[in-house]
Order: C-alpha cells, then sequence, then structure tokens
C-alpha cells in the first residue's frame, strides 16, 4: 500500500486534477479485457514526458510498482496492476504531433488512439496499415507496447513493421530517443524493436514515430462460404501457396458467424460452416486480377458461394462482421477466454482440426476466428465461470490448444502478448536459457523490477539466473 504522502508528491508532480485515488475511482483501473483484475494504489495521468520521468524517479526511488495503461482493451492481462502500485494512465498523452507528407512518417503521444490516426492521415492519401479491430478503442502506446496486428496484416504486416522511432522512459527516470524518422538505421542496437511488443516492461512509451504509405488506389472485398471448415483451411494455404498476398485473409467459423449474426443481424449465413474474408488492394488492373484469382482458388476448393462487395457500404458491413466477431461471442455465455495461438500458415487446417477435436473432446463451445492468412487464430471458449467443473476442463483444453500449436510449430501469441494471461507457459516455448536471456534483458533496464512487475515472466527476473 502506497503511502499516501506519495500520491500527494505526485499530485504535485501532475497536478491534483490528474491523480485518482479515491477506491471507487480505482476499481476501473484494476481491470482490462481479460478476466484479471488488481486495484491500484493510486492512477496518475502524465501529460508530458516530464512527468513520466518524474513520476518514474520518485517509483524508482521508493521501488513503487508502475503499471502503463492504454485504452485497457488489452487481452492478455498486460495494463491489470496485480501489485499495486501506480497504475499510469497515458490517454491524456493523446495528441498527433506532425504528420509528414514529404518524408512519409507520423510522430504521435502514445494516448492517440489508432483509428484517430488512420483516419487523418488518409485525409492526406496515406495509409497507416495496422488495423486492430479494437482500432476505435485502442491506443497507440498499447499498441505498441503488444506490438498489435490487424486485419490487413497479411500483406502490410504489423505494428513494428511501421515503428521506427521512440522516446521513452526508464525505469530510473532517464528521458531516451531509439531509431528516428528515417527509413533505414541501423546505427546501435535496434531498440526500437526491443521495446515494441514490450508489454510496459522495459520502459513507457512517450512518443511514436511510424512510417505511411501511399493509401491503395483501388480495393475489392469478398466473402466466400463454405459448407465444411476444413474447405477453407485448404483454401487458406492454397491462396498462400499460389503467390497471391491479399491484404486481408480473415476466416469465421459457424459459432461465430452465428453469435455475429444473433448481435448484429447483418445477413451472414448461417447455415455456413465457415468463411472466408478478403479483401485485395492497390492498383485497379492488379485488384481486379487477384480477387478473380482468388475467386477461383475459393470455387475449387469448396466455396458454395462467393459474395464480391459492390460498394463501400458492402465493404463495411463485411468488415463489420469481422471486428464483432469477439464482442458477439461475449454475449452467447458470462464467461468468453480468447487465445491468440499462431501456428504456420501452412498448418491452419491441422490447427483448426485440432481446436474442433480439443472442444469435442472436452464438450465445450469454442468459436474460432481470426488471421488465417497469417496464420493467427482465436479460438474463444464460451462458457460460465461460476461452474467450476466447467472450468477446470477449460483450462484442460486452454493447455491442449498450446500443445498443439507449439506442436505445429507456431507460437502462444501472434499479437495480444503474454501478460499474465500466458506467462506460464513461456518455458515451454523458450526453454530455461531462452528464459534466462530475456531475464538478463529486463533485470538490465529494470534492476528493481518495478515496470508492470509479473507480466510476461512468472518468476521475478534477477541478474543471476
Ligand atoms: C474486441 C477486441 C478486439 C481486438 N482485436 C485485436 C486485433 O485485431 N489485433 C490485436 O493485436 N489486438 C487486438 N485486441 C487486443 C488489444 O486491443 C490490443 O492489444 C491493443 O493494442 C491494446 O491497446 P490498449 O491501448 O488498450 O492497451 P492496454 O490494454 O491498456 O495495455 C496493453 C499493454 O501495453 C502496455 N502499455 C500501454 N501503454 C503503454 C505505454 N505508453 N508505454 C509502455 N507500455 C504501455 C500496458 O502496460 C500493457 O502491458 C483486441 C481487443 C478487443 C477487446
Amino acid at each position: 500500500m502506497m503511502d499516501s504522502s506519495l500520491i500527494d508528491q505526485l499530485a504535485e508532480i501532475v497536478g491534483q486534477k490528474n491523480v485518482l485515488r479515491a477506491p471507487e475511482e480505482l476499481l476501473t483501473y484494476g481491470y482490462d479485457a481479460t478476466r484479471d483484475e488488481g486495484r491500484p494504489d493510486c492512477v496518475v495521468f502524465p501529460t508530458t514526458t516530464e512527468h513520466v520521468s518524474a513520476v518514474m524517479r520518485l517509483a524508482s526511488e521508493h521501488t513503487i510498482p508502475v503499471c502503463a495503461r492504454g485504452a485497457a482493451s488489452g487481452l492478455s492481462g498486460g495494463s491489470v496492476p496485480i501489485t499495486g502500485g501506480i497504475s499510469l494512465a497515458m490517454t491524456r498523452m493523446n495528441h498527433i504531433l506532425e504528420i509528414n507528407t514529404d518524408d512519409l512518417f507520423a510522430r504521435v503521444e502514445p494516448g492517440v488512439v489508432v483509428a484517430t490516426l488512420i483516419d487523418e492521415v488518409a485525409k492526406h492519401g496515406l495509409l497507416y496499415p495496422p488495423d486492430p479491430s479494437s482500432m476505435r478503442t485502442c491506443t497507440m502506446g498499447g499498441a505498441v507496447a503488444e506490438n498489435a496486428g490487424g486485419l490487413r496484416g497479411l500483406k502490410y504486416g504489423v505494428t513494428k513493421d511501421y515503428v521506427i522511432g521512440l522516446t521513452a522512459v526508464a525505469a530510473d527516470g532517464r528521458v531516451f530517443h531509439t531509431g528516428g524518422v528515417t527509413m533505414k538505421n541501423v546505427s546501435g542496437y535496434d531498440m526500437t524493436k526491443l521495446l515494441v511488443g514490450s508489454e510496459g516492461t522495459l520502459a513507457v512509451i512517450t512518443e511514436i514515430t511510424v512510417k505511411l504509405i501511399p493509401a491503395p488506389e483501388a480495393r475489392r472485398s469478398l466473402m466466400a462460404i463454405f459448407g465444411d471448415i476444413r474447405d477453407a483451411g485448404r483454401t487458406v494455404s492454397e491462396v498462400i501457396r499460389s503467390g497471391l498476398i491479399p491484404a486481408t485473409l480473415e476466416i469465421m467459423d459457424r459459432i461465430t458467424i452465428n453469435a455475429v449474426e444473433d448481435a448484429k443481424g447483418i445477413g451472414l449465413p448461417r447455415e455456413a460452416d465457415a468463411l472466408l474474408l478478403f479483401e485485395s488492394d492497390g492498383d485497379p488492373a492488379v485488384v481486379e486480377k487477384e480477387a478473380a484469382r482468388i475467386e477461383e482458388i475459393c470455387r475449387a476448393n469448396g466455396a458454395s458461394e462467393i459474395r464480391v462487395a459492390a460498394d463501400d457500404e458492402e465493404r463495411e458491413s463485411i468488415y463489420t462482421a469481422r471486428r464483432a466477431s469477439l464482442p458477439s461471442l461475449a454475449r452467447v455465455k458470462p464467461t468468453c477466454i480468447l487465445e491468440d495461438a499462431t501456428v504456420p500458415r501452412s498448418k491452419v487446417l491441422e490447427m483448426l482440426n485440432a481446436v474442433n477435436e480439443i472442444a469435442e473432446r472436452h464438450g465445450l463451445v469454442i468459436g474460432t476466428f481470426g488471421h488465417a492468412g497469417d496464420g493467427n487464430l482465436h479460438p474463444t471458449i464460451i462458457c460460465d465461470e461460476r461452474d467450476a467443473e466447467e472450468m477446470e476442463r477449460v483450462e484442460r483444453a486452454i493447455d491442449e490448444i498450446f500443445e498443439a500449436a507449439l506442436r505445429l510449430g507456431g507460437t502462444l501469441s501472434g499479437e495480444h502478448g503474454i501478460g499474465l494471461a500466458k506467462r506460464r507457459y513461456m518455458e515451454r516455448q523458450f526453454g530455461p536459457e531462452g528464459m534466462a536471456m530475456m531475464s538478463r534483458v529486463k533485470a538490465a533496464l529494470d534492476p528493481k523490477n518495478i515496470l508492470n512487475p509479473g507480466k510476461i515472466f512468472e518468476v521475478t527476473p534477477c541478474l543471476t539466473s
């Protein structure tokens, strides 16, 4: 429990109106989009890098845990302050500082909502491609700290592919800069890449520079409907093997389709076993050719119907369907546990089969959707945590889903991060030596373990490991 005089000192740094300390106000800051919970001793809203630096100096001096927080849409428990201390809410650092149309980059504060940046650069004919389904909520700081992916990941990559420079504050309050505004930069260690995906455990990010690209001239979206999910899985592999790179290749299974239809009523085919959603973009002639080839592959692999979006409204409705997957599944039962296991793209079918087999064997309802083109599936277990017996089966199923992903050459998380949710599986993927190396990085940058303690690592990292 933090001494109240320390909270007074924080208020002197950031101003009284930028600190919360009343228990009822703190409650909200104990959660993210998972089932995890914690309770901070106070919430601090910095508005400048200097504020963050002064907060970290004080925290370091008194060994107070600091949990950086964006919009708390995280799906691995990253912004849940499990050890108390300071919840450092970055949402009031929310300015777009520069959109540079000569050198094609943007500089933003971490609290800028991802879709705000996407919308603003679009006004200049530019594209910031990473578009998580949560983009209308989540912040750039959270997206960088989780290395968020999105629906355009297959062709354009994920957040790390666009971050070229950062300003960050170290655990002891020192402010440092990484990267810059150039497209090429190999000076020294790539500290930018180290911080991207570091989940608030190595530094607090206070400014982000991202590269931008010209917006594509044309787009075509289509939905392919399959009576058997295995045909959809085969289609994914075939599209990738054929050398096509659509911007988007997403999958939704029967359970997800019906949950979205229940929630949104947008005319999805309830009887389908799976849907694949594609978008081709770029030069109009190339888009035309690519979309025709995708259609051909879908039909050859058993698609029963193909719906091509006739205009922007229809295109938007296809995307709404996909973006609504998780919120719609979450309405079905009181508890919804979403996994993020990712496999090599040629193994999507095997992973789908493994998930279905696990669901059947444990008598569970698992809806699967995700970025199929990236091999990044989101098996989502719909259950009720008041039912202890069911939750035991759920735990076993989660274990087996990770086992299956690792067996297929995959990874624990494709985009949601490790946080609390997957930390106990880390050693299985990286072994003791792999974990020891990561621990050394953590201990070197945060020797007092005050930056988001308990995340990524189960055991407190120390230099002697
Ligand atoms: C409906 C729904 C759909 C989603 N779809 C996607 C998707 O398509 N792709 C995807 O990748 N994710 C998705 N997510 C997960 C989530 O939205 C992303 O991980 C997002 O990037 C988190 O951003 P946030 O601002 O909410 O961060 P938070 O949840 O607040 O924090 C996430 C992590 O970042 C750290 N952090 C936040 N700000 C900073 C900072 N300034 N400096 C250092 N560390 C910081 C926190 O400590 C925490 O560890 C989805 C979530 C939901 C609820």
